[in-house]
């Protein structure tokens, strides 16, 4: 376990092999769901420092609690993330089983397509939803010219549940007022989502287009204006960064280091992004989308394709904020 979570510290390709079963590496590319899961493409064993919690066996496994945290100077603790590692051993070598596998093996499962759904035994599969979801993947594909991906989805009710069974007792997600939660594990096409149930599209956007635009910084935008963000459309978010702008003239809402909080439901760049992507999709529908996603900094998405001047871009997005229609 130490060396383990070593050579994520020090920067080093882990190589899965060493440390999972093959049944686990062929499944998956990354087999540790805990890893790439809190922080974006940074393992969460750079956070912090872990402490053992409890270490115990479970039939022919043994069960280890970590937890990651530093102190301060004054000696508050400050705790990441606490998650579960279950090591079985094969030829008397320890290995890891995937938490994912485990937790989720008395799940239902169904699949429609090219999707499988996975969900707790207390939901009551709705046929209808997952169609809708269907029909709107059908489209994507058709859109964008692309083949159909073999995904895995899971969902629960509250984000407690999705955050548990990939391995979290507790991590910085799992606080809060209850809003709807995804993650998309790309790699692996695997999608993670509470609270939505069998309708969460955005997350199977960035299945989708995160790889054929692998370079583009719009890959948040895209899907939020394609699939909505935290169980809401595009047009929500951006009227309340209607009403924002209207009251706070002097905040440069162009600048992410001084506009990158509004409230708990919007993220105010993903909104900016999701409206970048609307006004290319209203100039040219899809065609439009397209040759915006090929660009690869937002610079030259400002000045190549909306033709902005360097440094006006805060008026530039207001101007447009102001003119979207208004319901
Ligand atoms: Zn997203």
């Amino acid at each position: 376990m130490e060396k383990y979570i070593k050579d994520f510290q020090e920067d080093r390709a882990v190589d899965f092999s060493q440390y999972y079963t093959d049944e686990a590496c062929e499944k998956y590319n990354r087999p540790d769901k805990i890893a790439f899961s809190l922080i974006g493409d940074n393992p969460v064993y750079i956070m912090g420092q872990p402490t053992l919690l409890s270490a115990g066996e479970k039939g022919d496994t043994v069960r280890l609690k970590l937890q990651f945290s530093d102190s301060d100077t004054t000696g508050n603790i400050n705790t990441y993330f606490i998650s579960n590692h279950i090591i079985s051993f094969e030829n008397s070598e320890p290995v890891f089983l995937v938490n994912l596998d485990i937790n989720t093996s008395p799940w239902k499962k169904k699949q429609i397509r090219n999707i499988t759904f996975h969900y707790p035994e207390y939901h009551h599969f709705k046929s209808n939803q997952a169609n809708k979801l269907i029909k709107k993947i059908d489209q994507l594909e058709n859109n964008w010219d692309l083949s159909p991906e073999k995904i895995d989805y899971y969902f629960t009710k509250t984000r407690k549940e999705i955050q548990h069974i990939r391995g979290f007792d507790f991590n910085f997600y799992m606080g809060g007022n209850e809003v709807p939660t995804g993650l998309a594990d790309v790699k692996d096409n695997l999608v993670f989502t509470s609270g939505l149930d069998e309708s969460h599209f955005h997350e199977i956007v960035h299945i989708y287009l995160n790889k054929k635009y692998p370079d583009s910084p719009l890959k948040e935008g895209i899907a939020v204006y394609l699939g909505g963000s935290l169980g809401h459309e595009l047009k929500w978010h951006l009227e309340k960064l209607n009403t924002f702008i209207k009251n706070n003239p002097e905040t440069n809402i162009h600048n992410p280091r001084s506009f990158y909080y509004l409230d708990e439901t919007t993220n105010p760049q993903y909104a900016i992004q999701g409206l970048l992507c609307y006004l290319a999709y209203q100039s040219g529908g899809t065609d439009e989308l397209k040759k915006l996603m090929e660009y690869n900094t937002m610079k030259k998405i400002y000045t190549d394709y909306f033709n902005v001047t360097k440094g006006k871009e805060n008026e530039f997005l207001r101007k447009q904020i102001k003119k979207l229609p208004v319901q």
